[in-house]
């Protein structure tokens, strides 16, 4: 199993400076090994590969001990591995007949990131007063908020260095030995996704989005306006983008906390969870929109919740959502209703309640049935059994 922890890193002055340097390296590597690539094509209408480049920018960082020579040895051969996986990206797209854009110079602002394998040139240490220090080649011993402690039995495999929003971090990523499941306990449910209710469960429960999210959105709001005003290429734009971006940081941050805290509780209490499949839900809503940010959103408290569950030993599934707000959960009625029509009211069975719960229900409803039969292509509308009304939750 494997698993990535985020720590944020506090330099002195003198080692942010040192960091920022690094990076700037680290950029100038990318550049020159794309700038390389574009030029070897053109001379000899051949490409060149990764290790070719390789033996070309170690004789440079030799050569240079001042700046190139800087890098790790390793680290800049992960830079230069970064930019070969973005051209295998590209020729793979072009072959597939997709329009890809071609891998681009990075800007000042756009390159900030440095890998390192785990000890070569980099290693976390703990001092006398056991105080959390990261140490980084040609940097020294940064401080480390260290807010949660490493698994005894992890291995740390892969590192990556980040800076956002001039704040640095440090990722460790992690091998663990995988977790020994137990059966769980607990019931079964449905979730409807919902645009009104922002999750609705089916023994109806509703969870809505946080307060705070409304108001972080409207201060967002409020900061991207200002930004819109100022001139472009000028110093008060470049402060107010950077306020924009601080925002977003903090509501990513903030919607985080969130799935997390949300996942945990649902993970903890039931044994198999029922979603709609995402992407073919919006795609029935609208085949012409892309994901909003609010769907972004829902991909993410699917991509943790599908962790969480790996090792609380829950059962995650996900179902086709066609028909899963028309039709009755109690009677399988197709009941006709607009995404204003609030309230789902059965002319057959007198069922009335909700119109997410009742989605909710139905994505229960086709979960159980799929895993009855099979999960292909099973849909609320096609799984004709209504024998299930009384849900054991
Ligand atoms: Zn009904």
């Amino acid at each position: 199993m494997i698993r990535t922890y985020q720590y944020r890193l506090y330099p002195t002055n003198a080692q942010a400076r040192a960091l920022d340097f690094l990076l700037w390296q680290g950029r100038n590597v990318y550049n020159a090994a794309l700038e390389q690539r574009i030029a070897v094509y053109q001379e000899t209408g051949k490409g060149i590969t990764y290790p070719q480049q390789w033996g070309h920018f170690r004789d440079l960082r030799r050569a240079s001990p001042d700046t190139l020579g800087v890098l790790n040895a390793t680290s800049m051969q992960q830079t230069l591995r970064r930019l070969d996986k973005a051209f295998k990206a590209f020729f793979r797209r072009l072959k597939a007949g997709e329009t890809p854009g071609f891998p681009r110079f990075k800007g000042r602002y756009r390159f900030n990131s440095l890998e390192y394998r785990y000890g070569d040139g980099c290693k976390l240490r703990f001092d006398e007063t056991g105080r959390a220090l990261f140490y980084v080649q040609n940097v020294g011993e940064v401080k480390v908020k260290y807010h949660r402690p490493l698994p005894d039995d992890a291995v740390i495999k892969h590192v990556i260095l980040k800076r956002r929003n001039r704040k640095w971090y440090v990722c460790l990523q992690l091998e663990l030995p995988d977790p020994v499941v137990n059966e769980h306990p607990g019931p079964m449910v449905g979730i409807d996704m919902g645009v009104y209710h922002l999750l609705a469960l089916s023994n109806d429960a509703k969870i809505e989005n946080p307060r705070w999210l409304r108001a972080s959105l409207a201060n967002l709001r409020v900061a991207q306006r200002r930004l819109s005003r100022r001139q472009k290429g000028s110093h008060r734009r470049r402060k107010a983008a950077e306020q924009v971006a601080r925002l977003h940081e903090r509501i990513a941050h903030q919607r985080r906390d969130f799935w997390h805290k949300l996942t945990r509780h649902l993970v903890d209490t039931y044994a198999l969870i029922a979603l709609e499949d995402l992407t073919l839900k919006f795609m029935i809503a609208n085949p012409h929109l892309a994901l909003s940010t609010h769907d972004a959103g829902l991909g993410e408290f699917q991509q943790l919740l599908a962790y969480k569950a790996e090792s609380a030993g829950t059962q995650v599934v996900t179902v086709n959502p066609a028909y899963t707000s028309q039709v009755c959960s109690g009677c399988g009625r197709v009941v006709e209703k607009a995404l204003s029509v609030r309230v789902h009211c059965c002319p057959d069975c007198d069922l009335t309640l909700d119109r997410d719960v009742n989605a909710a229900r139905n994505v229960w409803l086709v979960a159980v049935e799929s895993a009855r039969t099979g999960p292909s292509g099973v849909n609320v509308a096609g799984c004709g059994v209504r024998s299930l009304r009384s849900f054991p939750l």
